[in-house]
């Protein structure tokens, strides 16, 4: 599962847009009939509002699981389209989408992946998470030169005097993965409590402790520097003492918001924000594009993630018809059929 990113097109069976519940299930249903995905996914990581607003509370709701968190439901969607290698390309916003003469569909990233497939399955949630901007006077001069709010390339960060910002996953996980390039990093939230999982604030306090991260709580009130590039920060205490802290760049995580963004302009037939479709299979009034999950609307609809599991698997049925135009499609249970365990790797089960 590589992130692979290339100015030459990526042929595949399916592309799916939002790598959250129900775009890492289509895999699932997708792969049982022999159809290869890739997946982009604004984030850096999978998961969509599971991984990302709720990781440690409870489900109660998934059939047959009685209770299982957020982030526990991500691994076990994970774990169940193993069998099927899909490609994941995090960290790019798909942001265009267009028809090709014989058909197809090309999907354009902002990072410039370019995907070419018969189907299209948008699975974008609520839309795209954005991160929130830091709320700090001038700091739009720096965004993109020395102020982030995510993480493309490691090597930005070499050799630099970095702060951190933020309690969550995304700060903690970065202070800790770029700790070992960059020439210093410091940690910077707002209170001594952290939201991360406790197993990264446990290395986190590690690191702070033998001298290898500095940990700073406060808040951070101005940026200053020239022509883009940070030469330091205001910080404030608790106690109300300030002071200046020098450094060369500065990673914002403040929390994310989502926003539907480029995909209102791919042609599809929205109701509000949410994109009309077919229920016997989940299509858009565009030929092969498809949209499952929060994304959609219909009359009844209710977002759950158990309702986008049901979209997913009839999804693929039709999305078999654009892939596979030569073969008929047969169903099968999984328990039941040779066929579909071999695919998943199951062959003791024949
Ligand atoms: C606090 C909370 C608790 C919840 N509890 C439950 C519950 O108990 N039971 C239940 O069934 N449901 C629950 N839900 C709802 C459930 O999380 C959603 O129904 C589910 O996440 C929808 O999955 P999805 O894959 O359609 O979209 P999402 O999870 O929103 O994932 C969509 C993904 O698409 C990506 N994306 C969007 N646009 C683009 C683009 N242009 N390019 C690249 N990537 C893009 C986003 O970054 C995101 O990762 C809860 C929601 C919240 C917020």
């Amino acid at each position: 599962m590589t992130d692979t990113s290339s100015l030459l097109p990526i042929q595949t069976d399916v592309v799916v847009i939002g790598a959250g519940p129900i775009g890492l299930f289509s895999v699932f249903e997708l792969g049982l009939y022999d159809m290869k995905v890739h997946l982009i996914d604004i984030l850096d990581r999978v998961g969509g509002q599971c991984a990302e607003l709720y990781p440690e509370k409870p489900i109660y709701d998934i059939p047959a699981v009685p209770v299982c968190k957020g982030a526990e439901l991500i691994d076990r969607l994970m774990e169940q389209i193993q069998p099927f290698s899909p490609t994941f390309h995090l960290s790019q916003m798909a942001e265009k989408m267009e028809k090709l003469p014989d058909g197809k569909w090309r999907v354009t990233t902002d990072r410039g992946t370019v995907l070419e497939a018969s189907v299209v399955v948008l699975a974008a949630g609520g839309g795209s998470f954005v991160p929130k901007k830091m709320p700090l006077k001038g700091i739009e001069a720096y965004e993109n030169k020395s102020v982030f709010y995510a993480v493309r390339k490691m090597d930005t960060f070499k050799g630099k005097h970095l702060i951190v910002a933020g309690g969550g996953d995304s700060a903690l996980d970065w202070a800790i993965n770029l700790q070992p390039i960059a020439a210093s990093v410091t940690l910077i939230h707002r209170r001594n409590e952290f939201r991360a999982a406790p197993d990264s604030v446990g290395k986190m306090r590690g690191l702070v402790s033998e001298g290898r991260m500095n940990l700073k709580i406060a808040n951070i009130t101005a940026v200053s520097g020239e022509n883009g590039q940070l030469s330091s920060v205001t910080l404030k205490e608790e106690s109300g003492e300030a002071y200046e802290m020098p450094c060369d760049s500065l990673l914002g995580f403040y929390g994310l918001t989502m926003k539907l963004g480029p995909v209102a302009d791919f042609g599809m037939a929205f109701e509000g924000e949410f994109v009309t479709v077919d229920t016997s299979c989940f299509e858009t009034n565009l030929p092969g594009v498809f949209a499952v999950g929060d994304i959609n609307t219909y009359a009844g609809k209710m977002k759950l993630i158990l309702s986008g599991f049901h979209e997913a698997a009839l999804m693929a049925k039709k999305a078999f018809t654009y892939v596979h135009p030569d073969r008929r499609y047969r169903f099968q249970y999984t328990t039941s059929s040779s066929n579909l365990h071999t695919k998943l790797g199951k062959d003791e089960c024949k």
